[in-house]
């Protein structure tokens, strides 16, 4: 083993693959990108490349200082910053030709006073999640007196709340509030402006209408969509982590921190160099009240033992047969049957935190 660390591997064809399949179920609409959170921890400067090289036109982040990233890396690309407008980056809007995503009326009248110069805004509208966005009733009392085009707004959006739930009530209720936006949009002739709805799960409702352009995260990354049926995407990342030693623990002998994991029988435990300061969640430690998670250890898998340490995981892996396994082996902690929502089930969290949490220390190996 040359280094403790453990690999991460980011496979850039699998996340164009993932793109492509999301956007052949939305018909004629552009499929986007949403690479927030350094693209869900994956590395905006790997990421938007390699999607704007199979196609991506339209990215979203949460933040200025991650459009400015992703500006450098996609010069051609059309950025929107989807945490509201920021009063003191309007230079910043203009230089790098980012897109705010507006979210209240006061925004509204800001970026119409200050907005000369820059890309066209879009705007927000919430419909049920009551985080970011005009009441629906403040964007319908707009639009007979403005053209949305005069007022520096060149998208109208909405987001889901519970579209990754089959049969949401919220989900129709949003959908109906959409729909209303979109027949006032045409009647108050602005109707030639371009909506965006779905987020990942939402490519996967039944006959959604998907607008002109979708905002896909998760599952882009290799999330489950459809968390209710079998995962349609491909995985993306893969990770795993060096075995550092293996050792023989006696029956009724406790292992790892506040002895939360008895040894039931004559065992073999494995030391991996990777902990919670890796980013891996320390809630998928085992101990008597939660099962916790699991690792692949030739082709078996293995229960973690105990709690979760800063930089160490130690797993059971007396079913593995003696022979198979020696330290310097690596350990799968994300890949083959452990995918990121097993992985994040394991640890009472969404797949989303355990993407977004991707440590800085993994060595990381970029393939595709
Ligand atoms: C994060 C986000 C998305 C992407 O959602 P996923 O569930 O990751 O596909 C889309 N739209 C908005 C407004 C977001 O904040």
């Amino acid at each position: 083993m040359d280094d403790m660390a453990a690999i991460l591997t980011i496979n850039l064809s699998a996340l164009c693959e993932n793109w492509a399949r999301l956007g052949s179920r939305i018909g004629k609409a552009e499929c986007g990108a949403v690479v927030k959170a350094d693209a869900y921890g994956l590395g905006i400067e790997h990421a938007v490349p390699a999607l704007a090289r199979a196609g991506c036109h339209t990215f979203f982040v949460a933040h200025v200082s991650e459009g400015i990233r992703a500006r450098a890396v996609a010069s051609q690309a059309t950025i929107y910053v989807l945490n509201g407008l920021a009063q003191a980056r309007m230079h910043d809007y203009r230089v790098h030709r980012l897109r705010p995503v507006l979210g209240s009326i006061p925004e509204v009248g800001y970026w119409r006073q200050h907005g000369h110069g820059c890309e066209p805004a879009a705007l927000h509208v919430d419909t049920g999640m009551n985080r970011l966005g005009l009441r629906l009733e403040e964007a319908l009392a707009l639009l007979p007196t403005h053209r949305l085009h005069d007022l520096g707004i060149g998208l109208v959006m909405t987001h889901f709340c519970s579209s990754e739930v089959p049969d949401a009530r919220d989900t129709a209720a949003q959908i109906a509030s959409f729909a209303r936006l979109k027949a006032e949009l045409a009647a108050s002739g602005n109707g030639a402006v371009p909506m965006s709805l779905c987020n990942s799960s939402g490519h996967f409702l039944d006959g959604i209408e998907t607008y002109d352009l979708t905002r896909p995260g998760y599952a882009l990354y290799g999330g489950n969509p459809t968390p209710d049926q079998s995962n349609p995407m491909r995985p993306v990342i893969r990770l795993e982590a060096p075995i550092v030693q293996i050792r023989h623990v006696p029956e009724g002998e406790a292992v790892g921190y506040n002895g939360n994991w008895i040894a039931t029988r004559e065992s073999r435990i494995a030391t991996i160099s990777c902990g919670y300061a890796d980013g891996f969640p320390r809630n998928a430690g085992n101990n008597p009240q939660h099962e916790g998670g699991t690792a692949i250890v030739a082709g078996v898998e293995c229960p973690f033992a105990g709690n979760v340490s800063m930089d160490l995981i130690t797993l059971d892996i007396t079913d593995v047969p003696q022979g198979k396994v020696k330290p310097g082996d690596f350990a799968t902690l994300i890949g083959d049957a452990l995918d990121i929502d097993r992985v994040a089930a394991s640890a009472r969290t969404n797949g989303y935190e355990i993407l977004t949490n991707l440590g800085r220390r993994y060595r990381r190996q970029i393939v595709g």
